[in-house]
């Protein structure tokens, strides 16, 4: 149901064909669409305001490229600037500090702080071989820092010893004095959270970042929060100073909304997003998986991408021209094959394109693969012009020179016209969409 974004804007911009430039109006109907697909990936409704506000912006005036459909256009403006929102650049923990650096992990209950204290930790150890030492001042949830404990061991990464009674504030000071007396160079502070954002919790939070000054003041998010992301952004932003925000559990089914409103909310780069139980599974943030996800798109990004490189922008005109007459010659066969092998052949393009998939499936089962589109090629390429002009002069005799002349069989060549009857049918049929829209459709 979500990976119709491309499909559902297909409709909006069918009448669009053949016009110079994305106009307003237009592209505000088309953000309704991408509205829709921000707020089916759970991002905060004030954040999806702003977004298409942005991305209306940046699309309106932009001239109409031939090859791809504009709402394919329109899914690239969207993911660059989703990309750009969700912070293009590459940001590492901020450790350059006499020893020990000290960072603070907050967030709600359950949203995956001491799992992520522990990942962090086995991370640096092993990567930079830092001397990590790690401390629970969760005081609230029962066998809290026994849990800290037990990852420390199967991590191999020092806890701080657990002294009964003792207030967050102490820890921490105790925590801070243990790692400058025994050298360590991080230290990681593992909060305790609520259910919700509530007085206690945040004076406790405020007090503990007053007395370790951390470097790092890592929020944790669930990436399954939804519209509730605006107030744990907000109320924990409001309240300490976040340098990041760590998205957990993004190995799940969720979108990755919370991604962008955590960014948006808390301007605050996302550094980490964990994606399993297992205490190596934390990657570094990637913003274009993120949009991707979002969008749900398969690559389609990548499709426009080549697609303005590669097709000719005269070709693709002389060709909706001739469809338009309702033309479509052997040559203009031989180009479709050709721009469908530049672009990396027909299983690059069914992997870029969500609904290419079936259709990639249909051509396997009518034998129908990249050989034969070189070979297809070859076949015409022995062809007269006046026989591709006009297949219907191929008679037997024609067609047996031409297998000759191709190293190919009669009935391949026969395979190809009938291919090229198909195809100029299906192609007079949706030749308002033209191009590899057209090509996608016929195969479908
Ligand atoms: P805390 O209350 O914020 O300290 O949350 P915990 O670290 O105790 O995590 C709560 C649960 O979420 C645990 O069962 C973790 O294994 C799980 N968890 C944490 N991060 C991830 C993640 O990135 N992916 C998955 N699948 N589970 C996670
Ligand atoms: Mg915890």
């Amino acid at each position: 149901m979500f990976d119709k974004l491309s499909d559902r804007l297909g409709g909006v911009f069918d009448r669009l064909r053949g016009r110079g430039a994305l106009n307003e109006a237009d592209v505000r109907e088309a953000m309704r669409e991408v509205r829709v697909a921000l707020l089916e990936a759970d991002v905060a409704l004030p954040v999806v305001r702003e977004f298409v506000d942005k991305a209306t912006e940046k699309a309106v005036g932009q001239s109409v490229l031939k090859s791809v459909t504009p709402g394919q256009q329109v899914v690239k403006i969207v993911n660059d600037a989703l990309v750009e929102m969700l912070g293009a650049e590459q940001s590492d923990l901020n450790l350059a500090v006499a020893p020990p650096a000290i960072i603070m992990m907050v967030g709600l209950q359950g949203s995956g702080k001491t799992t992520t204290t522990a990942k962090i930790a086995k991370m640096l150890k092993a990567k930079q071989g830092k001397k990590v030492l790690m401390a629970s001042l969760d005081v609230n949830r029962p066998a809290a820092q026994e849990q800290l404990a037990t990852l420390g061991t199967q991590t191999e990464v020092a806890t701080l010893p657990i002294v009964q009674g003792q207030q967050p504030v102490d820890i921490a000071k105790r925590a801070m004095q243990a790692a400058k007396l025994q050298g360590f160079d991080v230290l990681l502070l593992d909060t305790a959270g609520r259910l919700h954002v509530d007085q206690q919790l945040m004076d406790e939070m405020q007090a503990v970042a007053k007395v370790s000054a951390p470097q790092e003041i890592l929020l944790v998010v669930d990436s399954l929060t939804g519209q509730d992301a605006v107030n744990v952004a907000k109320n924990f932003g409001e309240r300490v100073d976040l340098t990041g925000i760590v998205l957990t559990r993004m190995d799940g089914d969720a979108r990755g909304g919370a991604a962008l409103s955590m960014r948006a909310i808390t301007g605050k780069p996302i550094k980490f997003a964990g994606v399993g139980e297992k205490l190596d599974a934390l990657e570094a943030f990637n913003p274009e998986r993120v949009a991707g996800r979002i969008l749900g798109m398969g690559d389609v990004v990548g499709l426009v991408e080549r697609a303005a490189e590669i097709v000719d922008k005269d070709e693709a005109d002389k060709l909706a021209a001739k469809m338009a007459k309702g033309q479509f010659d052997m040559d203009d066969l031989r180009t479709q094959f050709r721009q469908m092998t530049k672009m990396g052949g027909l299983g690059a393009l069914a992997g870029m394109m969500p609904g290419m998939k079936k259709a990639k499936a249909a051509m396997d089962a009518s034998g129908m693969n990249d050989k034969l589109l070189i070979h297809m090629d070859a076949i015409i390429g022995s062809m007269t012009p006046k026989e591709r002009a006009k297949p219907e002069l191929l008679n037997a005799k024609r067609k047996i020179r031409i297998a000759k002349g191709s190293g190919m069989t009669v009935q391949d060549v026969n395979k190809l016209i009938k291919m090229h009857q198909e195809m100029a049918t299906a192609m007079k049929r949706i030749r308002k969409m033209g191009g590899l829209k057209g090509l996608a459709a016929m195969f479908g």
